[in-house]
């Protein structure tokens, strides 16, 4: 069988590591310098529940409260990654100006996402908890990971769970 094709938006303020996350599950490397203005798809195969799939990961430029959601993040994307920094109050906010936006976008009550508290590893810097982290995502519906690119924690698991909140909504898997 050919593998399913799915279509995931990494969103987020600028200087959270959306890139970074993103090349670190492409590429298995940390690059501590990646152009932010760059926007760029990614491909890769992943297997997720024993079927395959060809995950597209369009890496965006950033977005700030101000930015207005562009239309090419609504069109034919199955789900997003919403990445802010644990050492940035800002980014927390910005996550959340942009998940309703993605709302008001799709005219959806529910959308699949996966919210991503990123810079894991830096422990002294951290001003948003991990529990805020988790009431907003339950708050959402979402899933809630927090990852560090740098250390490469929990990045695959971001795609991995994004592949299987896209698959719930279209009602392939069933729900919990
Ligand atoms: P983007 O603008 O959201 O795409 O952010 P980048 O991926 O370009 O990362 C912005 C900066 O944060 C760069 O200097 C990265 O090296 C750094 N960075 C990204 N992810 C992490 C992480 O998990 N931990 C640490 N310590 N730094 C990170
Ligand atoms: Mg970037």
């Amino acid at each position: 069988m050919p593998p399913k094709t799915r279509k995931v938006a990494v969103m987020g303020y600028r200087s959270v590591g959306k890139s970074s996350l993103c090349i670190q599950f492409v590429d298995g490397q940390f690059v501590d310098s990646y152009d932010p203005t760059i926007e760029n798809t990614f491909t890769k195969k992943l297997k997720v529940r024993g079927q395959e799939y060809g995950l597209e990961l369009v890496d965006t430029a950033g977005q700030d409260e101000y930015s207005i959601f562009p239309a090419q993040y609504s069109m034919n994307i199955h789900g997003y990654v919403l990445v802010y920094s644990i050492t940035s109050e800002k980014s927390f906010e910005v996550a959340q100006v942009i998940y309703d936006k993605i709302l008001d976008m799709m005219g959806k009550v529910t959308v699949p996402v996966v919210l991503v508290g990123n810079k894991n590893d830096l422990h002294l810097e951290r001003v948003v908890s991990t529990d805020q982290g988790r009431r907003l995502a339950d708050h959402w519906k979402a899933v809630f990971l927090e990852t560090s690119a740098k250390e490469h924690e929990a990045v695959s698991d971001i795609f991995t769970r994004a592949i299987l909140e896209i698959e719930k909504a279209v009602g392939n898997l069933p729900s919990g």
